[in-house]
């Protein structure tokens, strides 16, 4: 018998990752996807999202798999150097009271245009 509790709808996440809702992805590899968000909070706003929809949040990522972990913010510098000059803000989100809605855990990448001046209003997030 399975009981309605451990049916777990797949994240929005999850589902760009089986390209059942479009994203514009600007990373992949068997491990992380990157895309970006669709409601931008900055002029650079890319998610980076393990495939694994295992970890609903970062301390849970960061008990259980601190090389992933490590391999997200890497890709976040790295994506940060091709798309804002390498400069960025690192969001991680915990729990609804901060905002969070997608419980599959995802770094906020968020930066600026190369050459455009930092205003903080517009990394806001
Ligand atoms: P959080 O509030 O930290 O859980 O962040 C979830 C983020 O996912 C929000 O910034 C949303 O705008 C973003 N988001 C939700 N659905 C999509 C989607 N289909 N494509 C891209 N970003 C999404």
């Amino acid at each position: 018998m399975v009981f309605m509790s451990e049916i777990r709808v797949p994240t929005v996440f999850t589902r760009i990752i089986a390209r059942e809702i479009p994203a514009d992805i600007v990373f992949e590899d068997d491990r992380i996807i990157a895309f970006r968000d669709i409601n931008p909070q900055a002029p650079v706003h890319l998610l980076v999202v393990p495939k694994t929809e295992q970890y609903r949040n970062v301390s849970e990522l960061a008990s259980r798999d601190p090389g992933l972990l490590a391999d997200i913010i890497a890709t976040a510098k790295r994506l940060a150097d091709e798309h804002c000059g390498g400069d960025f803000r690192l969001i991680f989100n915990e729990g609804e009271a901060t905002g969070q809605t997608v419980f599959h855990v995802h770094a906020h990448v968020l930066g600026v245009l190369p050459g455009d001046a930092l205003a903080e209003e517009s990394l806001a997030h």
